[in-house]
């Protein structure tokens, strides 16, 4: 099965796919790039045709604004409500800031991206970011991808 790999930024043959249940319930198949090794995740079951299609619909529902209650509280007091204004947060929050919300044990980045955005593929990928500029990228990226995909125009 093919995956979009965030490391190597293309799609990749998913190595060591098994399906895994999310949080939200959904069925989504996980595992690692076969070239960098990083995890990644594909929505839906493997086998399944229609797997993996990114609608339009998924890739908006992804850089909207999340509910008023689930906003990204950062250490210095900015607040995102979408993976684009986490992007620029990382570009401008100081070090110190960052590494209050990823040390070695949590990724509070990843972890939100998880839980509330929803983006398995950008959430893996913030995981593996141990550095701000990395992170910055990992995001950047993803965006650009995700509105190439859903067809957005950029503003
Ligand atoms: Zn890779």
């Amino acid at each position: 099965m093919q995956a979009y790999c965030l490391k190597c930024h293309t799609e990749r043959q998913m190595q060591s796919a098994r399906s895994v249940t999310m949080k939200n319930g959904r069925s989504a198949t996980r595992g690692v790039c076969p070239v960098c090794g990083t995890e990644m995740y594909r929505i839906g079951k493997s086998g399944d045709a229609v797997l993996g299609m990114m609608t339009k619909a998924t890739n908006e529902s992804w850089l909207a604004d999340v509910a008023a209650d689930k906003v990204f509280r950062c250490h210095d007091g900015r607040v995102m409500k979408n993976p684009e204004q986490l992007g620029a947060a990382l570009q401008e929050m100081s070090e110190e800031t960052f590494q209050y919300h990823v040390t070695a044990d949590r990724n509070d980045f990843s972890k939100w991206v998880e839980d509330v955005v929803g983006d398995h593929e950008l959430s893996a990928g913030l995981r593996t970011s141990s550095t701000r500029s990395q992170a910055g990228k990992v995001v950047a990226d993803r965006i650009v991808w995700l509105k190439g995909q859903g067809g957005t125009t950029s503003r």
